[in-house]
């Protein structure tokens, strides 16, 4: 919401018409804006000033959102931490100039293989999820002489109240140390000489827009961590995790960074640790969209479809949690009568839709923008009916950039080979 205005061109990003991006670099293709990044990752930067901890607080990217390079880079550049949840994640971040000391290691199944590379590297910490996981953690950092920086991911077991797929604090959910087995786990951590104990993790869930469910679980963390102190652990740091939600539809009740942050900073003012937080969604997601372009407009007895260019493929969320994007025509003004459309890609399912009845005026060849697509779009695209990813462009005021290109055909089996 709130990345395009309307400019004599139609709609634009920055001072970008789109329809020139579409001329310049074809669709279906993601749309970022830097300014709209910037100002995303300020206002957490802003908030935490605000409250007196810019210089005891690390802002930790969750890359998983959207790891294209440029814009790990740009974090990178106004001093963001990475939260990554994979080897591949780690390369990323090297690559685009992310400094280790700022990455933390998140995820339930890390393999030795990463666990070796990342201790190599030198991250900042491990958010360690499982009592195995810990003891495999102390043999690869022993094997390689390293000792491996820990904390426990926690689940408090509240209820973050989103969408099931993307809810990970309850009891059920496979994420994380069951809240009360943390303590015994934490002093077998402290007992291992290959791990060094140095904070505490929690995430409860995505898309989260009501502020009460983290600060619940801080409060539980809080407690868990005066009762390590008091046994002898003293923590470093406390890692709040992400999931702040953003607005995907105008009028849904969607918190500023100051209003999600501070009943959970409120309760850690006057305390010694460092803090720690890992926003994806929030930091991008209203920072892009996918443009695409009408294909074909195929009117039914019941439904008119207006099939575009762009498809589950490239943008998943619809199909997966049946999420709802705002989809806007990019020209100025139609010659058309306003319908409802089913706007459908071209893949071969009938769960490849974008939106459902969505009341537009449309020509076949017209460019739709898809709101709201930063975040968990680029980064879950796949292949499907053998389809290039699309390209990435970044605007920068009146300039754009390529961030990267589309996908060719023949890249898509360069990695195959038939029988002899
Ligand atoms: C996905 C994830 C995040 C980011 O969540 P958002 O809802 O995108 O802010 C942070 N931490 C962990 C451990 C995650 O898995």
């Amino acid at each position: 919401m709130g990345l395009t205005t309307m400019g004599k061109d139609g709609l634009q990003v920055e001072s970008v018409a789109l329809s020139d991006v579409a001329a310049r670099f074809g669709t279906p293709c993601y749309v970022y804006s830097r300014a709209a990044l910037t100002a995303a990752y300020g206002a957490y930067r802003d908030t935490l000033q605000a409250h007196g901890l810019s210089d005891r607080s690390l802002i930790c990217y969750a890359v998983k959102a959207n790891s294209n390079l440029a814009i790990l880079n740009l974090f990178a550049r106004l001093g963001a931490g990475f939260d990554i949840v994979s080897g591949g994640e780690l390369a990323r971040v090297l690559n685009a100039g992310g400094k280790a000391k700022k990455i933390v290691f998140s995820g339930v199944g890390k393999s030795r293989a990463e666990m070796r590379t990342a201790l190599e590297a030198g991250i900042r910490c491990f958010n360690v999820e499982s009592a195995s996981e810990l003891e495999q953690l102390s043999q690869v950092a022993g094997s390689v002489g390293h000792r491996a920086p820990v904390s426990l991911r926690v689940n408090p077991d509240v209820d973050a109240k989103t969408h099931p797929y993307i809810s990970t604090g309850l009891k059920t959910a496979k994420f994380g140390v069951a809240f009360d087995e943390a303590f015994d786990l934490y002093r077998r951590a402290a007992s291992l000489p290959h791990i060094a104990v140095k904070g505490i993790d929690c995430h409860i869930g995505s898309q989260l827009l009501d502020p009460t469910p983290a600060a619940e679980a801080a409060d539980k963390v809080l407690a868990l961590v005066d009762r390590l102190a008091a046994a002898g652990i003293a923590l470093e740091h406390i890692d709040l995790g992400g999931g702040m939600g953003i607005q995907y539809r105008a009028g849904e009740p969607a918190p500023s960074a100051a209003d999600y942050l501070a009943p959970m900073l409120a309760k850690l003012t006057g305390r010694r640790e460092k803090l720690v937080f890992e926003p994806g969604r929030s930091l991008v997601g209203n920072a892009g969209l996918l443009l695409t372009r009408v294909e074909v407009l195929k009117p039914g007895a019941e439904k008119h479809f207006a099939v575009v260019d762009a498809a589950m493929n490239d943008l998943m969320r619809p199909a997966l949690y049946d999420a709802w994007h705002d989809i806007q025509r990019v020209g100025a003004d139609s010659t058309a009568n306003p319908m409802s459309y089913e706007i459908v890609g071209p893949v071969c399912e009938s769960g490849d839709f974008l939106g459902h009845d969505r009341e537009l005026a449309l020509n076949e060849g017209d460019l739709l923008a898809i709101l709201s697509a930063g975040a968990y779009g680029m980064a879950m695209a796949s292949n499907y009916n053998s389809r290039p990813r699309a390209a990435e462009v970044m605007i920068d005021g009146a300039s754009m950039h390529q961030i990267r290109r589309r996908e060719d055909v023949a890249e898509l089996f360069a990695l195959e080979s038939i029988l002899p």
